[in-house]
């Protein structure tokens, strides 16, 4: 049960200039983009974004 995979994709944006970028979510609400530790701007606080589309169900993920 250790196994799961509990990140799920989302959408971060950035919460000091406001650049979305494609960011993981962790288990404990980390939000983190994919790629790249931190934001152009150099800040590392991402902002989930709420999207309808792109949402996969937990039984078709990879
Ligand atoms: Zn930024």
């Amino acid at each position: 049960m250790a196994n799961r995979d509990d990140v799920s994709r989302e959408l971060g944006e950035c919460t000091e200039c406001g650049t979305v970028y494609a960011a993981r979510r962790w288990p404990d609400g980390t939000i983190k983009a994919i790629g790249s530790e931190s934001c152009q701007c150099g800040c590392t606080d991402f902002a989930l974004v709420e999207t309808d589309e792109e949402t996969v169900p937990p039984n078709e993920a990879e």
